[in-house]
C-alpha cells in the first residue's frame, strides 16, 4: 500500500519529533501493510515552512536510517503546502515540492474554518502551469462541511481531494465521519491517506479506512483509490468519476 500523506519527517513540524519517533512510525506503517510513503511536511501554514531543499536533505537522512534499521519501506519527497496568494512564486522559485519532487500532483491545504477569498483562483492558475492540485482533507473544513457544493465547483473545475483515514474511521468525531462518507458517495474525493502525525494519537489508521470502503462501498472503490495513489508515483493521469453535489437542506429560522 502507498500512503501520499504523513508527517513522518522527524522535528520540522507537528508530526514526528525526533528520528526514534521516525522509525517508530515507519514500523506501524509496516505492520499496516504500507511500502511506500510520501513525506508532506507543513510549508506556510503560519507555524512552520520546509522549504523543497529542506525536505530532500531531511529526507536523504530519514532513509539513510530507514536502510540502516533494515526497514522495508520507501519514503519519498512531499510538501502540504497551505494555501497562500503566493503559491504559484513559491513554485517559480523551487521552495514549493511536488508530490514525488517529479509529479504533476501538488498538495493544498486549505485553513480549517473558512476558505480564502482567492482558492478558486489559486486552484485555476495553479493548473494553468500544468499541476494539479490536490485538496487536502476537505471533510475537516469547517465552511466546506456547511456549504459542500464549494467542494463540487473545485472538483468540478479540476481540484483532485483526498481525504484522510482516521475521518472515515471516526478518529474526528460522527459529523466528519457523515460528510467524508457524503464525500464518497458524490465523487467528491479520488485519495484516502493517512495524514499520520505519530503513532499514538495520530496515527495511520489505513487498513481500518479501507475494510471501511471495502464493506460500504465495494472493491472496486477501494482499488480506485489505491491505483489513483500509484498514479501519483507513476505521474499518469488520475481515474475520475462524475462528481455530484451534496444537498444541504435548507433550514428557514424565524426572525
Ligand atoms: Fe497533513
Amino acid at each position: 500500500m502507498i500512503d501520499i500523506h504523513c508527517h513522518i519527517l522527524p522535528g520540522v513540524d507537528d508530526g514526528a519529533k525526533h528520528l526514534e519517533d521516525s522509525i517508530a512510525m515507519a514500523k506501524q506503517a509496516i505492520a499496516e501493510g504500507i511500502h511506500t510513503i510520501i513525506a508532506t511536511p507543513h510549508h506556510k501554514n503560519g507555524r512552520y515552512n520546509n522549504p523543497k531543499n529542506s525536505v530532500l536533505a531531511d529526507l536523504t537522512r530519514l532513509n539513510e536510517r530507514i536502510q540502516q534499521e533494515q526497514i522495508p519501506l520507501t519514503i519519498i519527497p512531499g510538501q502540504e503546502v497551505r494555501i497562500h496568494g503566493e503559491l504559484l512564486e513559491g513554485y517559480e522559485q523551487e521552495e514549493i515540492l511536488t508530490l514525488t519532487g517529479t509529479s504533476r500532483y501538488l498538495f493544498v491545504e486549505l485553513p480549517t474554518n473558512y476558505i480564502p477569498l482567492y482558492t478558486e483562483q489559486i486552484l485555476f492558475d495553479i493548473q494553468m502551469r500544468d499541476l494539479v492540485p490536490i485538496i487536502v482533507h476537505p471533510e475537516r473544513n469547517t465552511a466546506l462541511q456547511e456549504q459542500p457544493e464549494r467542494l463540487y465547483h473545485f472538483v468540478q473545475n479540476g481540484a483532485l481531494t483526498q481525504i484522510t483515514a482516521g475521518s472515515l474511521t471516526g478518529k474526528f468525531g460522527t459529523k466528519i465521519k457523515r460528510f467524508t462518507n457524503e464525500i464518497i458517495e458524490h465523487n467528491l474525493t479520488h485519495f484516502v491517506a493517512s495524514d499520520a502525525h505519530n503513532t499514538k494519537s495520530r496515527g495511520f489508521n489505513m487498513l481500518d479506512a479501507n475494510q471501511e470502503i471495502n464493506q460500504n462501498y465495494g472493491q472496486h472503490t477501494l482499488y480506485t483509490f489505491m491505483d489513483n495513489a500509484q498514479h501519483i508515483l507513476d505521474n499518469e493521469m488520475i481515474y475520475i468519476d462524475e462528481p455530484a453535489r451534496i444537498k444541504r437542506k435548507k433550514f428557514f429560522g424565524l426572525f
